[in-house]
């Protein structure tokens, strides 16, 4: 089959898309057509290498595709060959207390496709059958493929452990980012003012139409300052960060008393300084957040069903040009998810 792989960490230059086996699924697992596979951040970091970890090699990255089963093997649960399926990013044992109070990616067998274990810059790719997902013909395989990792990721953050709630402000952080555009819509589906920064004109119109209430140009304007003047000086409920070092310490500032601070990455830096007073005389919190569990993911892909959410797919790239994709999202020029179509 056609993949694209890496045999060993670097830049862009080390993927190949070339000719390898199709993988061979065991006894639980499914091998499934991928139609089409989305990128995400943790494509490059993986590529380039994370300290501890340890990969298959060579490798196929890809967190989460979209795609046909064409065989399974042993239990399969409702999973037959021909079915359209959603293949999750994450895995994990089911029954630890993490994993039953829906803290899947706090599981100590945590495991995420494309990282863990080999994903979708495939033709072919293996994976558990009890973890696939029916999906329905009402979107394409690029937007289903576009769904799972951004929307858990926003959902588990604003609604599991922000717990947003009605009429609260919230400042979304880089809104032309697949997350970004994932936690416009949660938010403004809670009833929460959304407030949402990018750097262009064009990507804060596109974050209107998702649903932001205001905008901001964080490349002409002081965010901040900006936060103060659209809440009358009294700051927001909430802060969606995913940014990191560059916007960190300023998202503190943009806080009301009592409010927090949800974040779920570091794409700018992850070290930054904290002025402790600030946080205790006015009592904010900061919360850390990482992926999500299955049973979110189930309630995410009703409400996409019914039109509620819906995937931003900002550009598709045939597979063999994974290359030229990846850099399109390095280069920030994305709104949304771009998508590779593998077959
Ligand atoms: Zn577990």
């Amino acid at each position: 089959m056609k993949a694209v792989i890496f045999e060993q960490h670097g830049d862009l230059d080390v993927l190949k898309y070339t000719d390898i086996p199709e993988p061979v699924p065991g006894p639980g697992e499914a091998l499934v057509r991928v139609k089409a596979c989305a990128l995400n951040h943790l494509d490059i970091w993986v590529r380039q290498g994370l300290p501890g970890a340890q990969i298959p090699m060579p490798h196929i990255l890809g967190c989460e595709s979209s795609g046909e089963v064409v065989r399974t093997v042993g239990e399969a649960g409702r999973i037959k060959p021909g079915d359209q399926v959603l293949v999750p990013p994450g895995l994990s044992c089911g029954h630890c207390e993490y994993c039953r109070t829906g803290y899947d990616s706090l599981c100590p067998e945590y495991r995420m496709m494309g990282y863990h274990l080999q994903g979708g810059y495939a033709e072919y790719l293996k994976a558990a059958s009890a973890n696939l997902i029916p999906i329905s013909p009402d979107l394409s395989f690029e937007e289903w493929a576009a769904v799972p990792l951004v929307f858990l990721t926003a959902w588990h953050m604003l609604v599991t452990r922000a717990g947003v709630q009605p009429g609260e402000e919230v400042l979304v952080q880089a809104a032309g980012s697949g997350v970004g555009s994932a936690a416009i819509q949660i938010a403004r589906l809670c009833g929460a003012r959304v407030i949402a920064t990018a750097g262009t004109e064009e990507k804060l119109k596109k974050a209107r139409d998702l649903g932001a209430h205001d905008t901001i140009n964080y490349a002409e304007k002081n965010f901040v300052e900006e936060i103060s003047r659209l809440t009358d000086q009294r700051g927001v409920d909430l802060v969606f960060e995913h940014v990191g070092s560059k916007t960190f310490e300023k998202s503190l500032a943009c806080l009301a008393k009592r409010g927090r601070v949800i974040t779920c990455g570091a794409t700018a830096g992850a070290q930054v300084t904290l002025d402790l007073r600030f946080l205790f005389v006015r009592q904010h919190a900061i919360m850390g957040s990482y992926m999500g569990g299955h049973k979110e993911l189930l309630d995410i892909i009703k409400l996409v069903k019914r039109g509620a959410l819906r995937p931003v797919v900002d550009k598709v790239y045939p597979l063999e040009l994974a290359c030229e994709a990846q850099r399109r999202m390095i280069e920030r020029q994305q709104f949304g998810k771009i998508v590779l179509r593998c077959s």
